[in-house]
């Protein structure tokens, strides 16, 4: 049996990935965050096969800040696909994973001298230059150093797309990247190219997150090339990649419009290609940075049912065993998610009622408000498409140890990120040292 967004096998459970969902709970116990492998595959493909059709030299780089470990990494190289990487813990993890190294885009608002070194030391295959101050940092750091480094500027393009305020980054009073307006862009390039040691291979920038409209792209594309068009006038520079960065929304709920991968490319080469004739200038590579679009809906949660709180003639509370530590969104941006009861998905409506966490905040609610059959301590509650900045943002608040991850591909599970243990939880404290 087939639901717009998940499945049941022949019990009537939940399955993800061909997996019941009852099993995968009781083998790796709650709460669980569980990947569809052959979601997330079939997502970056999707992307990937959008730009083929169209003969665009393109390049799918996974925003891996949605979701970051080992094994994600090996599954998006599996794809050929790149990554982008945010600190030096992901760039480690990437090492880890024995990730191309060269298939790697180091971003950041604020990379350290550290971070900037470990970069260069690896080899990673373009820095996203953010400020000023960056790259003065790397360009002390290449004085004692032979090599070369590819980098990319990131630029404001004033697009804001339309999305929550706190998840915009595209315009012109954001903290990423260098304004175009006030002619710190062009400042920037010039310096860039003045140095023997960065190659420019190019202009960045990303507009905003969970877009639902090509409109937003269209503009970044039309704003970048209007720079682009100018640089290439004034500094005689064109650039070979324009990397339009991520932000493509997901269905969370069924509020949520989604396009699929292909409107938002066939949108964005359709507006490349006007605004290359428009300006004669030579077509560059495009790149695009998905990370919720990725791993956003090839993600559950998986918890367990316990306490309930009524309320009478007022309201009802659900409590699970997971909420804000393995899940803050809903505490942090007033995120919005839909959940099934594994064990029985399809089974009659009975009531509404707020899905709460087990935290220790009254603003630790999962879901406002979620209509549900009836339901009893115990029983599986899965929440859907919280593959993306999940278990990413995951904390060890109230001293909870963080969930384990697990990938599901062909009917089969494999752990991939183990539930962390309180021995874990304790084994970096040190002991109060009395003055004696
Ligand atoms: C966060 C981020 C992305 C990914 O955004 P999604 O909304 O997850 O697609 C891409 N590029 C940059 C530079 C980002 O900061």
């Amino acid at each position: 049996m087939q639901d717009e967004n998940y499945t049941v096998n022949e019990k009537g459970h939940l399955t993800i990935g061909g997996v019941d969902a009852l099993d995968l709970a009781a083998q790796f116990k709650t709460p669980l965050v569980v990947y569809d492998v052959s979601q997330i595959k079939k997502q970056i493909r999707a992307f990937q096969l959008a730009f083929e059709k169209r003969n665009v030299n393109a390049v799918v780089s996974y925003a891996s800040k949605a979701f970051s470990a080992i094994a994600i990494y090996q599954v998006v190289n599996q794809m050929n696909a790149h990554i982008d990487v945010v600190s030096g813990g992901e760039l480690y993890t990437a090492i880890k994973a024995n990730f191309p190294m060269k298939n790697v885009s180091f971003h950041g608002n604020n990379k350290s001298v550290e971070e900037l070194e470990m970069a260069v030391e690896n080899k990673v295959g373009v820095i996203v230059v953010d400020n000023f101050y960056e790259i003065d940092l790397l360009s002390q750091i290449l004085k004692f150093r032979s090599e070369k480094i590819k980098v990319m500027l990131r630029l404001t393009p004033n697009v804001s797309a339309h999305t929550h305020e706190y998840i915009q980054t595209g315009q012109a009073d954001s903290k990423f990247g260098f304004d175009v307006k006030s002619n710190q862009a062009s400042e920037a390039l010039r310096m860039v190219l003045e140095n023997p040691q960065m190659e420019l291979i190019g202009f960045h920038a990303h507009i905003g997150s969970q877009i639902s409209a090509v409109e937003g792209f269209k503009m970044e594309v039309q704003n970048l090339m209007k720079i682009v068009h100018k640089w290439s006038q004034d500094f005689h520079y064109q650039p070979q990649v324009l990397n339009l960065g991520g932000g493509f929304g997901i269905r969370y709920t069924e509020l949520d419009q989604v396009l699929a991968p292909e409107i938002f490319v066939n949108a964005i080469v359709d507006e490349l290609i006007d605004q290359c004739n428009k300006y004669q200038l030579k077509q560059p590579a495009v790149w695009i940075e998905p990370g919720r679009s990725i791993v956003g809906p090839a993600g559950y949660s998986l918890y367990t049912i316990g306490s309930r709180k009524e309320i009478p003639d007022l309201k009802s509370y659900l409590t699970v065993d997971g909420g804000m530590g393995d899940n803050i969104r809903p505490a942090l941006y007033q995120a919005k998610y839909e959940a099934v009861l594994a064990n029985n998905p399809k089974a009659p409506i009975k009531e509404t009622v707020h899905i709460a966490g087990r935290y220790c905040e009254s603003g630790d609610i999962l879901i406002d408000e979620q209509s549900l059959p009836e339901t009893k301590p115990g029983d599986v509650l899965a929440i859907l498409a919280t593959g993306a900045y999940g278990y990413s943002m995951a904390s060890n608040y109230n001293r909870v140890p963080r969930p384990a991850v697990v990938f599901v591909e062909n009917g089969k599970a494999q752990l991939v990120i183990k539930r962390e243990t309180y021995d874990d939880l304790t084994s970096r404290d040190c002991e109060y040292q009395k003055e004696n």
